[in-house]
């Protein structure tokens, strides 16, 4: 039986290379369902190609195109983000990939769990926001969840069941400003940070990666995979990227999965585990790497890892705080409305004016989320005015 497929977000750097690994073997996967935010003529090619069962759009303006592009073939359309939600309870899926971006993705998430469905879980925000809630629903409804980020996928790999993790090793790329002085880093451009040296992704998490909120997330995302206090997760940067990531386990012996960056091999090992099967993937050769180095992260300039760590610690919704900041001051740069170092500042704020609560539920979630934006937007919209933060 060929195993059914639901990607959320197929138009994205995630999406399209999951629907390349599904090519690659059409005797073991199909995709069920398509989804995508706005991207409707790709979502349509997409769909002719793959002929899933349903497709999403979630912006309902581009219904009726999607409709009528398709009206010859067998296919459900659907529009909003309702649909969404619903379309991943349905009874022939076996996994559903999460590989659209940001806090979006935690609704669809948690109904895909509570219908039974294994989590192929790339939109890590769902785990930033709320890993305690999901962690308690993946236990309740007995789902696996199946890391995609290429770090955490590569600590999978490497885990011993029933020898305990002393600690987790992320290794960090660095991105683009690796090397860049306080001062350079000032004046930074979205074209600069969008030009990621080893990975080709997203606006978002490329931004991400450039300010290292990306790693501070993934370090949230170990937390609730790995069940490791924050203190046993370290962070390494590691310019090759040819380490994924490695596990430290109570006798010190370090394992670490190695590569060539590419995410089809994560996006694979997800659909396909506990097997391994061929993938048409670069092989490395190491005769091309002639040293593999490693640094200390710098949160003197990379200050989100540092808030990551803090909200972290502080637990409760304080990361649902951070994430929801985030969204807002990335979007803010990408439009040349902040500076990127400005995105600190702002996310620094947010976490001490928002209420915090110590346990949240989902509707406190939801609250949170709201409520940080709003803050975020109404100092996004100050440092615009004046071109800096007053009371600071
Ligand atoms: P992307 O921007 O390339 O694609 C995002 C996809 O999500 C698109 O299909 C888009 O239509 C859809 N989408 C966007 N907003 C949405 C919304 N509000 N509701 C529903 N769908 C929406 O992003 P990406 O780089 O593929 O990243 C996707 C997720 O995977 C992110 O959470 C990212 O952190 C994670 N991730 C990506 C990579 C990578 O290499 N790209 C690696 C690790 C983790
Ligand atoms: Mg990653």
């Amino acid at each position: 039986m060929k195993k059914q497929i639901a990607i959320l977000g197929s138009t994205g750097s995630i999406g399209t290379q999951a629907l390349q690994v599904i090519a690659e073997h059409p005797d073991r996967y199909e995709a069920y369902a398509l989804t995508a935010n706005n991207r409707v003529e790709q979502l349509i090619e997409q769909a002719r190609r793959f002929r899933p069962e349903a497709v999403v759009i979630v912006n309902p303006d581009k219904y009726h195109r999607l409709k009528e592009a398709l009206a010859d073939l067998p296919i459900k359309v659907y529009a909003g983000e309702d649909a969404l939600c619903q379309i991943v309870e349905s009874g022939p899926i076996d996994i559903v990939l999460t590989a659209m971006v940001g806090y979006a993705g935690l609704r669809p998430t948690m109904n895909a769990i509570r219908a039974g469905k294994a989590i192929a879980l790339a939109n890590k925000e769902t785990l930033v926001v709320a890993g305690d809630l999901i962690t308690r629903l993946v236990a309740d409804c007995h789902v696996p969840i199946l890391p995609v980020d290429s770090e955490h996928s590569a600590v999978f790999q490497c885990l011993e069941p029933g020898n305990r993790l002393e600690k987790v090793i992320l290794t960090a790329s660095g991105g683009p400003f690796r090397t860049y002085t306080a001062e350079q880093l000032a004046t930074v451009t979205k074209e600069q940070a969008l030009h990621h040296p080893n990975w080709h992704m997203g606006a978002k998490i490329t931004i991400d990666s450039a300010s290292m909120m990306n790693k501070g997330f993934e370090v949230m995302e170990a937390r609730w995979l790995f069940g490791v206090r924050p203190e046993q997760i370290e962070v390494v940067v590691h310019p090759q990227s040819v380490i994924h990531s490695m596990v430290q386990f109570e006798d010190g012996a370090v394992k670490a999965q190695l590569g060539v960056p590419d995410m089809r091999l994560p996006i694979q090992y997800a659909f396909s585990y506990p097997e391994r099967i061929p993938l048409s993937v670069e092989r490395l050769d190491f005769t091309r790497f002639h040293e593999l180095t490693f640094e200390k992260p710098d949160t003197g300039r990379f200050r989100n890892l540092a808030l990551a760590y803090e909200a972290l610690h502080q637990g409760g919704n304080m990361p649902c705080i951070v994430n929801a900041a985030n969204e807002v001051v990335v979007d803010a740069f990408l439009h040349d409305r902040i500076t990127f170092l400005g995105m600190s500042d702002v996310i620094e704020r947010v976490m001490q004016r928002v209420s915090f609560v110590a346990r949240p539920e989902y509707d406190d979630y939801v609250a949170t989320d709201a409520e940080a934006r709003r803050v975020a937007g109404e100092l996004v919209d100050k440092g615009t005015r004046t071109s800096s933060f007053p009371e600071s």
